[in-house]
């Protein structure tokens, strides 16, 4: 089968679009034909290197594709049914993946991450990770959904309790998670403040619900959010940019609100003032991924129309370097996706 792997860590030039065996498919597991595979920033700190990734490796977290066999063992799914893929990996039967919480597991990764993903025409998976998607979702839609849709609920409703009438600063409104982290809060009847480098993507960010934009590189987002909020700060702000705002971020928090970060796309060292976590009694929450409960929860949504996944571009999988290059530019509003 045609597979993009990477043999060493590096830039764009690393990825190999290559033949490869395909997959040995065990009696329980599903083997699932790849049709669009969604790049996420995930990607690209696998591509430079992260620990615990073996090479060769295939990159590739958010797969969505048809059924071309099913595993002996395996009932309730048929060839040519079309599905995604959940984008975890873990264990299934120790005490946090019983107990529904298989992000807290100690085998959990990403697909993709620790375990090969979905850069290739085939990929066997478990098959409690298959889960069939409605005829109104296309594959490239469809692949676009799971990772930053699992990771922005479980950031706003599973860790941060989100309520409604709240108001949520959302950092990076044209990323992913920006983009399911707006429409989640207004589905809670929220107030949507968000951060964008230009004004078309805070047009974007408005025309999915936010109610303010703040254009991060000509304003400060702590004195923006001080305006709109009548000087009291927000209640929840969600963040995944690191560095470069986080600062900003925790500024931007009312008296006990709560600050929920998945990423550090900007970088990973930040500072708290001590005095300020306690005397302010704010909450600091890190995030990682979501459980399959809550995989199932969001995807109940978007099937139902509720929630939109947003589709930036598409490339060929043969193209994958150029993908790479392109999200590495953050020019994108939404998903870049391969197709095959
Ligand atoms: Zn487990």
């Amino acid at each position: 089968m045609k597979a993009v792997r990477i043999h060493q860590f590096g830039g764009p030039d690393v990825l190999q679009y290559e033949d490869i065996p395909g997959p040995q498919l065990r009696k329980d597991q599903v083997l699932v034909r790849v049709k669009a595979c969604a790049l996420n920033h995930l990607d690209l700190w696998v591509r430079k290197g992260l620990p615990g990734v073996n090479l060769p490796h295939i990159l590739g977290s958010d797969i969505a594709g048809e059924i071309a066999e099913v595993g002996e063992y395996v009932t309730g799914f048929s060839t040519g049914q079309r599905v995604i893929v959940a984008p975890m990996h873990y264990c299934g039967h120790c005490t946090k993946c019983v107990a529904g919480l298989q992000n807290q597991c100690r085998e959990f990764t990403v697909l993709g991450n620790g375990v090969d993903g979905g850069n290739c025409d085939l990929i066997a998976v478990p098959a409690r990770n298959v889960i069939p998607i409605p005829e109104s979702l296309d594959f490239v839609q469809a692949a676009s959904v799971p990772l930053v849709f699992v990771t922005a609920w479980h950031m706003l409703v599973g860790l941060a309790g989100v309520r409604p009438g709240q108001t949520v600063l959302i950092l990076g409104a044209s990323s992913g998670v920006g983009i399911a982290a707006i429409q989640i809060a207004k589905m809670f009847h929220c107030r949507v403040i968000t951060t964008a480098g230009n004004e078309e993507k805070l047009e974007k960010a408005r025309a999915l619900g936010a109610d303010c934009g703040i254009n991060h590189y000509k304003q400060k987002i702590s004195e923006e959010v001080r305006k709109l909020t009548n000087k009291e700060g927000v209640d929840i702000v969600v963040e995944h940019v690191g560095a470069a705002t986080w600062d900003e971020s925790v500024r931007s928090l009312k008296t006990a609100g709560t600050l929920v970060t998945c990423g550090a796309t900007t970088g990973p060292n930040v500072s708290i003032d001590v005095r300020h976590l306690f005397a302010r009694q704010l909450r600091l929450l890190g995030s990682y991924m979501g459980t399959m409960g809550e995989l199932r929860e969001v995807l109940g949504h978007v099937f139902a129309g509720r929630l939109k996944p947003v589709v930036d571009r598409t490339f060929p999988l043969s193209e994958v370097r150029a993908a790479h290059e392109y999200l590495e530019k953050s020019q994108m509003f939404g998903k870049v996706v391969l197709t095959l």
